[in-house]
């Protein structure tokens, strides 16, 4: 049986390089860079004004006071978007708005507040040190600096860094077509009434949001029954529309567990099939050509914890990006727990509003409320018991 990281470290070398594809910057939010952008311009590109106020020489201004304010002659009104042609003269000001350009000869703002217009002139009652409140050519982004790399994520403020130097398209990793296929003869679509040992199927809806939010393209097949030759149709016609399979159910020891053998009989690979780790232990991934099958436990709690640890890493680097594993921050245990498995077992633990680590409830990996109520899980060995006060660390998935 595979332990996680290297299940994981498989699992990731087994992926092809990302295939790029150019998209607008605009539709860019949560795709990955496929290269690396360096700014064609610098930012800002003209000396401007970070205040509504008045461009002046420091050396005209010299030692003014609300006592003593010196007096200069208004020579132009710049707003934002225009430029002034001329340049100014000793003794003279001009009136600029945030993000005017400076006009040449100016070298500071004396801002709006510290003035005060009388006719045709303005009086100082601030004196301004050289380059005050000017925001220089180049102070923010150079031209030719790099302003994101391969790999990172396009977040909507790294977008507007982008957006600023004028990138209109960019290159990204193409999002991978993610057929989603649950299997068991016992489960029912919603709406439907249920028969007596029916139940309602409910990975496909929990994967589906999960898969869009890294960033793959969720496709649901229709429920398939217990059978060898409904799981092969459905995995083959998964496949023939899919970069990536993810099944739910069908991958334990049992004689109605179909998924490894149907998948077998498509000429796939399988690459391994246990993980040691609770919940999740039967986890199959297998290839097919240049496709990948992701076979998740059917427990809906199995299904959710290996999706996070091994599926979602799978779907990130299929799309080219650096950062694969969930984010995750420091906490405080609230409560001892305890592993008394041999295996590592990831607990749906919750957070008070102070930072406390709780278990979110009964940790059977069929308890969907846990799983509902949990902010995050932790990562216990085995046989282990972390004491109250303990500091961990919380895998969170938002
Ligand atoms: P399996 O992995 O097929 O042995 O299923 C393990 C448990 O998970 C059984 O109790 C199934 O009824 C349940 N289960 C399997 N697939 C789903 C699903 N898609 N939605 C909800 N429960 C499921
Ligand atoms: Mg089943």
């Amino acid at each position: 049986m595979l332990d996680l990281e290297t299940a994981l470290a498989r699992l990731l070398e087994s992926l092809p390089p990302p295939k790029a594809e150019r998209v607008p910057l605009t539709a860019s939010a949560g795709r990955f860079l496929a290269e690396k952008i360096c700014s064609p311009l610098d930012i800002p590109s003209f000396d401007n004004s970070a205040m509504d106020g008045y461009a002046v020489r420091a050396t005209d201004v010299r030692g003014a006071r609300a006592v003593s304010p010196i007096a200069l002659k208004i020579a132009a009104k710049i707003p934002a978007g225009e430029m002034f042609k001329g340049e100014l003269l000793a003794g003279d000001c001009a009136r600029v708005f945030t993000g005017a350009p400076l006009p040449r000869g100016s070298d500071s703002v004396v801002m709006q507040e510290d003035t005060l217009v009388v006719g045709e002139r303005i009086l100082i009652f601030d004196e301004a040190v050289l380059g005050e409140n000017v925001r220089r050519q180049g102070e923010d982004v150079r031209q030719g600096d790099a302003l994101v790399e391969a790999g990172e994520d396009l977040s909507p403020w790294k977008i507007a860094l982008l957006a600023a130097t004028g990138v209109c398209e960019i290159a990204v990793g193409r999002r991978p077509d993610v057929a989603l296929v649950a299997t068991g003869s016992e489960l029912r679509e919603a709406g439907l009434p249920l028969q007596p040992g029916q139940i309602y199927e409910s990975n496909r809806a929990m994967l589906s949001p999960l898969i869009t939010r890294c960033g793959g393209v969720p496709n649901v097949f229709p429920l398939v029954p217990d059978s060898l030759e409904a799981t092969r149709d459905a995995l083959q016609s998964a496949f023939s529309t899919s970069d990536i399979v993810v099944t739910s159910g069908g991958v334990s020891v049992g004689e109605l567990d179909f998924v490894k053998a149907a998948f077998e009989s498509l000429r796939g690979e399988l690459h391994f099939w246990k993980v040691a780790m609770r919940p999740g232990k039967p986890f199959v991934f297998g290839r097919l050509g240049e496709k990948f099958l992701f076979g998740l436990p059917g427990n809906p709690v199995s299904a959710f914890v290996t999706f996070l640890l091994l599926v979602r890493p799978a779907i990130l680097r299929w799309q080219g990006a650096n950062k694969t594993s969930l984010p995750a921050h420091p906490g405080v245990l609230g409560e001892a727990l305890s592993n008394t498995g041999d295996r590592r077992h990831f607990v749906r633990v919750r957070e008070d509003a102070t930072g406390k680590v709780f278990s979110a409830g009964k940790q059977a990996s069929h308890a969907l409320c846990s799983m509902a109520a949990a902010d995050g899980l932790l990562d216990v060995p085995p046989r282990t018991t972390l004491a109250i006060g303990s500091s961990v660390t919380v895998l969170r998935w938002n």
